[in-house]
């Protein structure tokens, strides 16, 4: 997370008085970047992935385990490490920018849940083998000085959300609920990192609103569940606050796990991948090209089966962060007749992405949203002000949404060097590719982020994440890979990979011939590797493929599979899969046989997830818990059993199934 600048935030009522004026200069300022940085060209393919933990304390003899809110202590105990600090790692300097002379050591983010830690590589990856090989190590040198800088009964876990979040008693040390940001009847505000922009980012959403966030997750209907399940840990006699109203309104629903805080959400961990083009046309493209990826790269990542001490009947974090945020108003949401509001808004500030921005021949009008909500004048402007139709039609969807944390002091005079305002709507948008214009002050090129992979639980997991999606990006350009797919089908799939077991049980849309009709595919080396004489390479099952008549209709570009089919291919749909396109990329270079073994591993983790043959740890996880001598088929995630399944976490993060314990999620190492 960057900007966290001191000042003083202003209160809904006045932020929203201010929304326009600060717009208005964040497009200035978005302008003022474009000036400078549409024509930058020639920029390093450089990338670094996020790895986001939560802190659990153990009491072995009590058999519990809590959140520990000693985030601000491990930081500070990072940033004063000397040895770090002299291998260039520990906690930024938010304005030093990027190192990117050698090996520095990690460094280490505060994040809104005041549980929570994110650490990155000190500097990005390059796309040489060698940094794929170098990624995982990495990881694991994060969790051991993150680990090292924390009490001896104190864990990094990588799991997307804690088991027993919203239990008064799974925080340490303890805060009663409900305080005045939040308003929950299960966290204290103190859940929150305390700098003034988490808490007021909560509570300006939720005044927003106009009431507080609602997150409602299936519960898990297992054989002594009682049903309808009535979430025994609403109140519905609490008097402190208006919202307390909420519950007695009909907020939470039945036969479902009820949460009303933006922790519930923002306090999720996971797994996000960033990448530096060499110029805007190709940033264009890796957003527009990974975008349809997104829903399958939840499924294939899931690992979030339990809220608030209950078994979810869905098995991803994504809707619950997404409606922990979402600030739209009841005239927004079509509750109500518009009459106050300036439009009916179909998708919350966190959801899957609803714009295409390359200029790219290959992109069909219908595969837009038919539904996207634009601001025409913002667009004007940015269109006035030199900008194509396509990416000002994105930044002016963007910009429908209005700024929530505004400091007063930043409101004086428009800065053309800074980014301020533009960062303050660029990111509360938090869709599943985020496009990332060069920052002022430093050489940092376009950058397009991949968003909606779940955290892992081990660091080879999450290494093997990475390097796919480095390699299917790679493989996507050097080919010249077509995944467009409309964006409503996108969303979907968004939807679909939340099923329980959705990576196996469930079908996607995806988009059947990705491969350029007849031209010979493009080769491009890697940075460091050497490229095959001739320069370019066809993948060896194109050659017998029919040529794709141009404009046949958009329906029939596409098809229903499953994860495993889009992952390991489709006889039926004569569609390659993910992995062997990544294969075919790797045979058209020369890599050792040392590296091509490694980065073997990482692709059979993928393979195996697609196929079912290895378990999620949403699956992994779930079975453990309806495997413990304590759960009683009643859908309940007892302190006893999160004990024991936190330590199993450990155990697991820390052997990776060498002992065989965890193998059935992790394969044979
Ligand atoms: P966010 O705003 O998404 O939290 P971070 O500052 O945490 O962004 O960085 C995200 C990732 O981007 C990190 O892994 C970092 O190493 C990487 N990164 C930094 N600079 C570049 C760059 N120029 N190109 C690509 N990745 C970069
Ligand atoms: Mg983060
Ligand atoms: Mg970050
Ligand atoms: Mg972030
Ligand atoms: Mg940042
Ligand atoms: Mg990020």
């Amino acid at each position: 997370m960057g900007l966290l600048a001191i000042g003083t935030p202003l209160d809904w009522p006045e932020a929203k008085k201010v929304a326009s004026h600060v717009r208005e200069w964040g497009i200035e300022q978005l302008l003022a970047i474009w000036r400078r940085a549409k024509g930058k060209e020639r920029d390093a393919m450089l990338w670094g992935d996020e790895i986001e933990y939560l802190v659990v304390a153990y009491d072995d003899d009590k058999r519990e385990v809590k959140l520990s809110l000693r985030q601000a202590d491990i930081l500070e105990a990072l940033a004063k490490d000397e040895e770090l600090l002299k291998k260039g790692g520990g906690v930024p300097d938010l304005n030093r920018g990027t190192n990117r002379s050698g090996k520095t050591a990690p460094t280490f983010h505060p994040e809104f849940g005041r549980f929570m830690l994110e650490a990155t590589p000190g500097a990005p990856w390059g796309i040489g083998f060698k940094d794929l090989l170098d990624v995982e190590r990495d990881m694991k040198w994060r969790r051991e000085i993150a680990k090292d800088h924390m009490h001896a009964n104190e864990y990094p876990i990588t799991m997307t959300t804690f088991p027993l979040l919203g239990d008064r008693k799974s925080i340490t040390p303890f805060y009663p609920p409900s305080g005045a940001r939040l308003r929950s009847q299960f966290v204290p505000d103190e859940i929150a990192n305390p700098h003034i922009r988490f808490p007021t980012l909560a509570a300006n959403i939720r005044s927003r609103r106009g009431r507080k966030v609602e997150l409602n997750v299936p519960v898990f209907h297992d054989d002594k569940t009682i049903w309808p399940f009535k979430d025994p840990t609403v109140n519905y006699d609490l008097h402190d606050w208006p919202e307390d109203d909420d519950v007695r309104n009909g907020a939470a629903k039945e036969n479902c796990i009820y949460m009303d805080a933006m922790a519930f959400g923002m306090g999720s961990c996971c797994l996000q991948i960033t990448f530096q083009a060499k110029n805007t046309e190709e940033g264009r493209k890796m957003y527009d090209q990974l975008s349809p990826l997104g829903p399958i790269l939840l499924a294939l990542t899931a690992a979030t089966p339990i809220y608030k001490g209950f078994l979810a009947d869905t098995d991803v974090r994504w809707n619950q962060i997404s409606r922990a945020v979402d600030d739209r108003t009841p005239e927004e949401l079509g509750e109500e007749p518009l009459k106050n509001d300036r439009w009916r808004i179909p998708k919350s500030r966190y959801a899957s992405n609803s714009t295409y921005i390359s200029q790219d021949s290959r992109l069909r009008p219908e595969y837009l949203d038919p539904d996207l909500v634009v601001d025409e004048k913002l667009k004007a402007r940015l269109i006035e002000g030199g900008m194509d139709d396509l990416l000002a039609t994105h930044f002016a969807h963007l910009f429908i949404r209005d700024p929530i944390v505004v400091f007063n002091e930043d409101l004086q005079e428009l800065d053309l060097k800074k980014t301020d305002h533009f960062e303050n709507l660029q990111s509360t948008n938090w869709q599943h590719m985020r496009f990332k214009p060069p920052p002022p002050g430093n050489e940092i090129g376009w950058r397009v982020e991949v968003r909606p992979m779940e955290i892992q639980i081990t660091d080879f997991e999450n290494a093997a994440f990475s390097v796919f999606i480095v390699l299917i990006t790679r493989a996507i350009l050097s080919f010249d890979l077509n995944f467009y797919l409309p964006i409503p089908r996108t969303t979907e799939n968004m939807e679909t990979a939340h099923k329980r077991d959705a990576v196996l049980n469930e079908k996607f849309y995806f988009r059947k011939d990705v491969l350029p009709p007849r031209r010979t595919a493009r080769s491009s080396a890697l940075n460091g590797a050497s490229a095959p004489a001739s320069g370019t390479t066809t993948p060896s099952y194109q050659q017998s493929r029919p040529s794709t008549p141009l404009f046949r209709p958009v329906e029939e570009e596409y098809a229903l599979m499953s994860v495993d089919e889009i992952v390991n291919g489709s006889n039926e749909n004569r569609f390659p899969g993910l992995v062997p396109l990544v294969e075919s990329y790797l045979d058209s270079l020369n890599v050792d046989v040392e590296t091509r073994c490694e980065l073997a591993q990482y692709l059979a983790l993928v393979r195996g997830r697609a196929s079912g043959k290895l378990w999620t740890a949403a699956k992994w996880i779930r079975h453990f818990v309806r495997e413990h001598p304590e759960y009683k088929q009643d859908s309940i995630v007892g302190d006893g059993i999160t004990f024991d399944l936190v330590k199993a976490v450990e155990r697991v993060t820390k052997l990776e199934g060498k002992d065989g314990f965890g193998r059935e999620m992790l394969g044979r190492r």
